[in-house]
């Protein structure tokens, strides 16, 4: 068939505000703080097609978008079909700045893609399930006493109503400056109270100091019988060596790779056995084409991907891929509602605490590409910043 060209790609920044979360640390991290409203910064890609169908996406960050002038002209005026040419250019023009940027645009194109054929991605990429098993993913940990996540036991009461709800997974974020002996008895309380009922998993999100408090608290998920834990300490999640070593010395798998951008870069930490189970993520490896590549090297060797973070995209490509247990549903709190997903979506997607079925599922949408309808009239009453490329 004659492809659609792509004519223009439009880049917007809005705001979205977010009631009782603050931002704490020298990290900055959203956190539960009742009273404060915190200023969140999205942005939204569109790219339009002499067709007259226009591929969008919602995601990925300031950074992202910055490195797109770097290789729009490897976009405009092609195909809009040449998805797998892109991401190789993108690849290459790249190559000095992180491979920023290529993802959003991918995303956007196989919404293209799904929005011409009639047909949602998981479809065009090949339908293995509809229903998806999510866990439950905590905000980072807080201090308030009231409705927060201050104490082990917080965290417990927390993963018992998840439980109620339906929820057959929960993930431990835990507190970013806390002292190891309350991490340990984080990890203990939670373990004590829901091991055996439901998969858990401990995410430090590379908050603890050393890779000896990393043994010490995976000791502790030992114990316990944790499914997975991830990104223990600061290394950063990029030590292909210290993680091999960890697992010799502790019996619960890792979950490594967050943090390594690409196919390249997952199989050689694959490789030098610095995981278990293998993380994705579509808005850092490449969009929808680069993580199922990942996800297909990963079968070949027969491990599991784990995609990070909540979207439709990712239920998309999660659709379409045998070797992968859980969606990551959050972040999720008692008391307030997920930062990472606002109101700009018409037709009620959430990926909010109550967003499962009773089997603790979440279902991918049948509509044509990513399957969201975005508001625009929201966006544009937030619009921060517009840049159109053509
Ligand atoms: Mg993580």
């Amino acid at each position: 068939m004659k492809p659609p060209i792509v004519e223009k790609v439009e880049i917007t920044e809005f705001t979205h505000e977010l009631k009782d979360i603050g931002s704490e640390g020298t990290i900055s991290i959203p956190i539960y703080e009742p009273g404060s409203t915190l200023t969140s910064s999205k942005f939204a890609i569109r790219i339009f097609s002499d067709v007259g169908i226009t591929g969008e996406y919602i995601g990925g960050s300031k950074t992202e978008y910055s490195a797109i002038p770097m290789f729009i002209r490897a976009v405009i005026g092609r195909s809009a079909l040449a998805r797998e040419a892109i991401y190789n250019d993108a690849k290459q023009a790249l190559r000095q700045h992180a491979r920023m940027g290529m993802s959003q645009v991918d995303m956007a194109l196989w919404d293209l893609a799904g929005k011409l054929f009639d047909m949602p991605v998981y479809q065009l990429l090949g339908e293995y399930r509809t229903k998806l098993p999510a866990y439950a993913s905590t905000y980072v940990g807080d201090n308030q006493k009231n409705g927060g996540l201050s104490s082990p036991e917080a965290y417990a009461d927390f993963a018992e109503q998840c439980f109620g709800m339906g929820y057959k997974a929960f993930k431990i974020h835990p507190w970013q400056d806390a002292p190891l002996d309350k991490q340990i008895a984080l990890v203990e309380a939670v373990g004590k109270r829901m091991s055996g009922k439901m998969d858990l998993m401990l995410d430090p999100f590379c908050a603890y100091k050393t890779f000896g408090d990393a043994i010490k608290v995976g000791r502790a998920c030992d114990d316990w019988g944790y499914y997975w834990y991830e990104d223990p300490f600061k290394d950063g999640g990029v030590s292909a060596f210290a993680h091999r070593k960890l697992r010799e010395i502790i019996k619960t798998p890792l979950l490594q790779l967050e943090h390594q951008r690409g196919l390249e870069q997952h199989v050689d930490f694959i490789v030098a056995d610095g995981t278990d189970f293998v993380r994705i993520d579509q808005d850092y490896d490449g969009g929808v084409t680069g993580t199922m590549k990942i996800a297909h090297a990963a079968e070949g060797f027969g491990l599991d991907v784990e995609p990070h973070g909540p979207g439709a995209v990712r239920r998309q490509c999660m659709a379409a891929t045998r070797n992968s247990n859980y969606y990551e549903l959050g972040l999720v709190h008692p008391s307030c509602e997920n930062f990472v997903h606002g109101p700009y979506f018409l037709d009620g997607y959430s990926d909010d605490l109550d967003a499962i079925d009773a089997d603790g599922c979440v279902s991918v949408s049948d509509k044509p590409g990513i399957g969201v309808e975005i508001d625009w009239d929201y966006i544009d009453k937030h619009q921060v910043d517009r840049v159109v490329y053509d």
